[in-house]
């Protein structure tokens, strides 16, 4: 390495966690986003961080459910069809890959960014001293009725088979763990092999403290373009007329990534898992312990510090399409069947993008004929559990260390060619 500077673009969850790790490994790193660090996608998840998230979406149960789901009527999944016939490339692959071989691959992938992303997380937390932000006490998955849970035996089986600890609940076991939900649910599988936190933007903003504590540099600007200069260095362009030099670049700009690089000839094949969230106080004291996904209802209800967070299931659009509000409504409607939930808490509904590649794997690696261009992006809805686990890949691969996982299922050659 010449003079081993590196600019990162975007500080969501993925972007704080490179930035961390290649300091680490002794780089110069200065971070640049146009808004405070963790403010967009890493704010408003659901803040799971769980072993049961390496199935994607696109699994060969997809086939099933289908028919229902291009109804678009569901509260799990919307989607605009003008987008589907303008994105062919990602629609027709996602589906393509919803098979066994496929689902075999991407599972086995995401097990290990998960599993590494688990160890990397707690060590930053005890780092930034925020270990009290972390519950280590599992999720659930709830089921309304038998016929709902019979039709999860793929998920679990993909979970025994990974060695995901779980535990399988009846009505009485489950009131017992969970005693503010209200008795609808016939069973419930405990996913023990899962953590969660109270406020997932908090964990990124204490990340990047500590990434200034320890030296680095964060600009505050929007990033208008990217150059390959002399020297081979690049050149990151910023809005106010300003620029960055840095012998590489990382591009961790989560949903944001695929417009940026365009102007660059890269044509990434994205598309956007648009989700809604929006707090609720808690009515008569009533709250969960941990986070719940009630697989009938299509929503997960997270306690966090501030009040108990809904969040929805998917809507493929545009990145920057209007908001709409159906699928929260439903969310909401069938949340408070579950459970005592006060009033809405935000006069604003959240709406964040998952971006997601056809085969449900984030890119993290080097971009194929553009020495010193580093990509990671991509983390559907698991970005922010794996945000240092993708960090720790991407460090050992630009520093020529020893893989902490296979690198080959995230490596950008699969989608971008020089
Ligand atoms: C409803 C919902 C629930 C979810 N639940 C979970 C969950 O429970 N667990 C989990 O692991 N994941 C979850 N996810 C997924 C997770 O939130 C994302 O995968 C993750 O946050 C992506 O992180 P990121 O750093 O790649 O992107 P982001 O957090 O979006 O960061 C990208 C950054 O790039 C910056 N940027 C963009 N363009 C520019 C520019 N031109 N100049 C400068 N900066 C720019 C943005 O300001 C932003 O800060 C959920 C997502 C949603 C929507």
């Amino acid at each position: 390495m010449k003079n081993n500077t590196v600019v990162v673009m975007g500080a969501g969850m993925v972007g704080v966690a490179c930035a961390l790790e290649l300091q680490r490994r002794g780089a110069k790193v200065t971070l640049i986003d146009r808004r405070e660090p963790g403010q967009e996608t890493s704010y408003g998840n659901a803040g799971v961080m769980a072993r049961s998230s390496l199935m994607p979406f696109n699994n060969p149960g997809l086939w099933r459910g289908l028919p229902k789901l291009l109804g678009n009527q569901t509260a799990q999944f919307r989607y605009n069809p003008w987008f589907l016939a303008r994105n062919p490339r990602w629609a027709l692959g996602f589906l393509a890959r919803a098979r066994q071989s496929t689902f075999q691959e991407t599972a086995t992938a995401l097990d290990a960014l998960i599993r590494l992303s688990l160890v990397e997380h707690k060590r930053l937390m005890g780092e930034a001293q925020i270990l009290h932000r972390l519950r280590e006490n599992g999720w659930l998955f709830l089921y309304r009725s038998a016929a709902a849970y019979a039709g999860s035996q793929l998920a679990r089986d993909t979970m025994d088979h990974f060695g995901v600890a779980t535990e399988a609940l009846d009505r009485k076991a489950l009131s017992d763990l969970e005693p503010a939900l209200r008795p609808i649910f016939d069973r419930a599988l405990w996913i023990k092999d899962a953590s969660s936190v109270d406020d997932p933007s908090q964990v990124v903003q204490a990340y990047a403290r500590l990434f200034v504590a320890r030296g680095g540099l964060i600009r505050q600007a929007a990033v208008a373009g990217l150059q390959a200069h002399k020297d081979k260095h690049w050149k990151v362009l910023d809005d106010a007329g300003g620029h960055l030099e840095a012998e590489r670049v990382v591009v961790a700009m989560g949903p944001w990534s695929k417009a940026f690089l365009a102007p660059l000839g890269i044509s990434v094949p994205m598309a956007f898992e648009r989700g809604y969230h929006m707090h609720y106080g808690s009515a008569e004291g009533v709250t969960l312990k941990r986070p719940v996904y009630d697989t009938g209802g299509a929503y997960v209800l997270s306690p966090m510090e501030r009040g108990l967070r809904l969040s929805t299931g998917v809507e493929l659009d545009d990145c920057d399409a209007p908001p709409r509000h159906a699928q929260l409504e439903l969310a909401e409607k069938a949340a408070r069947q579950a459970i005592s939930m006060g009033e809405r808490m935000e006069r604003d509904v959240w709406l964040g993008r998952r971006p997601t590649l056809p085969d449900s794997r984030p890119i993290i690696g080097e971009m194929p004929g553009r020495p010193g261009l580093w990509l990671a992006f991509g983390h559907q809805h698991v970005g922010f559990s794996t945000g240092p686990g993708t960090a720790a890949l991407l460090g050992a691969q630009m520093y020529g260390d020893v893989l902490p996982i296979d690198p080959e299922p995230f490596r950008a050659g699969r989608f971008l060619s020089a």
